[in-house]
């Protein structure tokens, strides 16, 4: 078979797909309908409109890795949240830990008895001293950066092409054909300048990424040790040691955003195959579906910040000099504690284990499937996730990956799969497991991705 598929032909199953959804769901496209009057893009984020099937479906609950529409529907669920929920939904372990603490106070400015179990434990993880609390992992990612450029002084941040850190805009941008900063595709320009305050470099691009060191006058270097934003980009061998190597000899920070690349395993990516950076961030999962996200520094740059902002000075008592990012909420009794039962009870090693088998399982059944319909796409796997890539092999930087990208061919997937009772996460074509995640899982994610293949050549062969 041949991957050239009449685009007539994608775009009238995408249509037949489409109306089968709608005529499936028709409470959550009401719901959805009403929302036009009340909300910017019809739900309360304008990150819920962008679901292939026209509309959102309009969740009645979750409990582990499925959820039921308020349509009575009952679905897979592989997107979590968009890891949001890699801890699985309805978890009773956070569910208690977050009742019980909101009946004894969410908040007072003040610390509880969870936090000295709760910094012990980010540190053993993932390998830094000095942590942190914001009610995101933007908001960390964008604390790492304001702390970076107080202590080196320097404005710049350099972010790999094809990235994404959430609302950071620095992270904001890409690089053109013609080797230009530019905005991010799907993020609309908002007069800031981001040539002057962004450089972008492709990943894996030793070359490139020296050249961008050397003036000296980057502050960090914002990077996924994994990049999984724009299809699973592998780090190539001695990538991330040479990344390290390079940023301490140009006196270069260097932020590992761990929020998606938790799912690597307890400590996250780096926890598991190093180097340590300056700053780590995650977000997301730590927080069992409450927002949290931790930002964590080394001794070296703590110390550097405590030159800056003393740690305990009388003078600063009462007319506190602060970091200029956090929040009331953040580092809230109810986030630690909810971040306790999370490390204590939900993502151990038990978990990472099991969500690690089983998204090896969903790889290994979708090349198969893949190798049974003779289509040259790419499947790749990083920790608990499985991204299917429409490219034959696997992608050296995020130009590789826009070769492979087809937007109709992404939606139909999508809308194909949620008629089948799968849901992958609508960006891409993400794949995540978690604890709860089970064989019938993978074997309910294979099929669909048999059905789909199977319309292919059944209905869009040239
Ligand atoms: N970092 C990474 C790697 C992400 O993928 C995202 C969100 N997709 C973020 C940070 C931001 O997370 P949030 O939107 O929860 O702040």
């Amino acid at each position: 078979m041949t991957e050239a598929w009449r685009r007539d032909a994608l775009e009238a199953v995408l249509r037949d797909e489409q109306r089968a959804f709608a005529e499936a769901h028709p409470r959550s496209r009401a719901l959805f309908e009403a929302g036009q009057s009340h909300f910017l893009y019809g739900a309360p984020s304008h990150w819920m409109r962008r679901w292939a099937g026209g509309f959102p479906l309009a969740i009645d609950g979750g409990r582990g890795s499925r959820v039921r529409s308020v349509d009575g529907r009952d679905f897979v669920d592989f997107c979590l949240g968009d890891t949001g929920a890699m801890c699985g939904h309805g978890v009773p372990a956070v569910a208690q830990a977050v009742a019980a603490q909101l009946a004894r106070g969410a908040t007072f400015m003040m610390p509880t008895e969870d936090a000295a179990w709760v910094g012990r434990e980010l540190a053993r993880r993932f390998g830094l001293p000095y942590w942190g609390f914001t009610t995101s992992a933007s908001d960390a990612n964008r604390a790492a950066i304001r702390l970076a450029r107080m202590v080196t002084g320097r404005e710049r941040v350099l972010v790999f092409n094809g990235c994404y850190h959430g609302s950071v805009e620095e992270a904001h941008v890409a690089l053109d054909g013609d080797g230009r900063v530019v905005m991010r595709n799907g993020i609309h320009a908002n007069a800031v300048e981001h040539a002057r305050v962004s450089r972008v470099i492709e990943f894996n691009d030793l070359e490139a990424l020296e050249r961008a060191l050397v003036p000296g006058d980057v502050a960090c270097v914002l990077a996924e040790p994994f990049m999984t934003n724009y299809g699973l980009i592998e780090p190539q061998p001695g990538f991330l040691d040479a990344l390290r190597a390079l940023t301490e000899r140009t006196g270069t920070l260097l932020v590992f955003d761990e929020t998606h690349t938790f799912s690597s395993g307890p400590g996250g990516y780096v926890g598991r195959h190093g180097p340590t950076g300056d700053f780590t961030v995650v977000g997301k999962a730590i927080g069992g579906g409450v927002p949290v996200g931790v930002y964590g520094m080394s001794e070296a740059i703590a110390q550097r910040v405590w030159s800056r902002v003393p740690k305990v000075d009388p003078a600063f008592v009462r007319q506190s000099a602060h970091l200029g990012f956090g929040g009331t909420l953040a580092g809230s009794a109810l986030q630690v504690a909810v971040v306790r039962a999370v490390l204590e009870h939900v993502l151990t090693d038990t978990a990472f284990d099991h969500m690690h088998r089983l998204a090896g399982a969903i790889a290994d059944r979708m090349r198969a499937v893949v190798t049974s319909h003779r289509l040259p796409w790419y499947v790749a796997r990083s920790g608990g996730r499985v991204e299917l890539m429409f490219a034959p092999e696997a992608p050296r930087d995020a130009t590789a990956v826009a070769a492979g990208r087809d937007g109709l061919l992404e939606a139909l997937l999508h809308v194909h799969f949620l008629n089948r009772g799968v849901i992958v996460t609508p960006f891409h074509n993400m794949l995540l497991t978690c604890p709860d995640s089970t064989d019938d899982d993978v074997e309910r994610g294979t099929e669909a991705l048999d059905a789909f293949c199977v319309d292919l050549s059944e209905r869009c062969a040239p």
